[in-house]
């Protein structure tokens, strides 16, 4: 990774702040460059890096990076915060929901990439590899994309490390969140969420989520911001208390995908964080003479994550995401 300074910079890698931006080394990636915030200690400790706009639109989450770059002190902190706000550049201005548009991909899930892939697995690659180099812990703010209200969550990765599994659950009890979501076991065979292809080689990720229809909130923006403080609390880069919880922090172990069976209009009978039972209906498809065509039903006790807010859904497409606690897993 190569960087350039901004005129009110200091060098890159010295105690300070370093104000520029980042370039890759994949010729693949060389038309972009990202702009890169680091605050840097005196004291040596751990390195902490946090990003925002893979998904573009998730703009409480992109606030929330911006917010954060003023709130580290170099005086005051062990270590270094690193925070690029904004990753996905190629769907700057465009808007694009989820994917990056160079190779239709969607970043979220291509982690931990490959150095000869398309511009989405190289990105990864890149963000885990070169920036995050040497990182204790990444963690991709996210949530409220233009068409989908999501409840305050986040996410780690089980793992057969059980030391990394316990921390990724530290870290992200964290956030002040309704739900912490431990992904199952069986993600990291496949790409990925950052959780996942970071515990693939055994490094520590996290995600949070937050926001609806691409609107800036101040509470989704808070939730962010004190989250990622606490975890650089709970890390040893900052040394004050961690700030106060108010949301139950429900621990889950599944995230159930919940899809329409025909094309229509969706009608929500639920709101994220809502706790639901198996069987449940949570809502309808209707057709456009408005009437019902699908039940939406729970597939498992748990809570709502997020749900789409747009109702016009094609058959196949997820209309919202149920999260399994711990304490349901195993019973009838
Ligand atoms: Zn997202």
């Amino acid at each position: 990774m190569k960087t350039i300074a901004s005129t009110n910079s200091s060098a890159f890698g010295e105690p300070g702040i370093f104000r520029g931006q980042a370039r890759f080394g994949s010729p693949m990636l060389s038309d972009y460059v990202w702009p890169l915030l680091e605050i840097r200690g005196q004291r040596p400790g751990p390195r902490l890096c946090v990003s925002a706009g893979v998904h573009v639109n998730e703009v409480s989450s992109i606030e929330a990076a911006i917010r954060l770059q003023k709130l580290f002190d170099p005086k005051a902190i062990s270590g270094s915060v690193s925070i690029i706000p904004l990753v996905n550049q190629p769907a700057l201005y465009k808007y694009s929901e989820y994917i990056c548009p160079i190779d239709g991909k969607n970043i979220n899930f291509t982690f931990p990439g490959s150095k000869g892939g398309t511009f989405s697995e190289v990105l990864c690659d890149a963000i885990m590899n070169e920036w995050c180099a040497g990182s204790d812990c990444y963690v991709d703010l996210h949530g409220g994309d233009l068409r989908e209200n999501v409840s305050k969550f986040s996410i780690y990765q089980r793992t057969d490390d059980a030391g990394l599994e316990a921390m990724g659950r530290r870290m992200a009890m964290c956030f002040d969140a309704e739900i912490v979501v431990g992904l199952p076991k069986d993600h990291m065979q496949r790409p990925g969420r950052p959780p996942t292809g970071f515990a693939r080689h055994g490094r520590l990720a996290l995600m949070s989520e937050a926001g609806a229809n691409g609107l800036l909130d101040e509470s989704s923006i808070s939730f962010h911001v004190e989250g990622v403080l606490n975890i650089a609390r709970a890390l040893g880069i900052l040394d004050t208390p961690m700030s106060a919880f108010r949301n139950a922090r429900v621990a889950c172990n599944d995230y159930l995908w919940v899809e329409t069976p025909v094309d229509g209009e969706f009608h929500a009978e639920i709101e994220p964080g809502m706790r639901v039972t198996k069987g449940q209906r949570l809502g309808a498809m209707r057709n456009l003479f408005g009437e019902e065509i699908a039940e939406i039903t729970a597939p498992e006790t748990g809570l709502v994550l997020w749900r789409m807010t747009h109702p016009s859904l094609p058959k196949g497409s997820s209309v919202l995401a149920v999260a399994v606690e711990e304490t349901q897993v195993g019973q009838a």
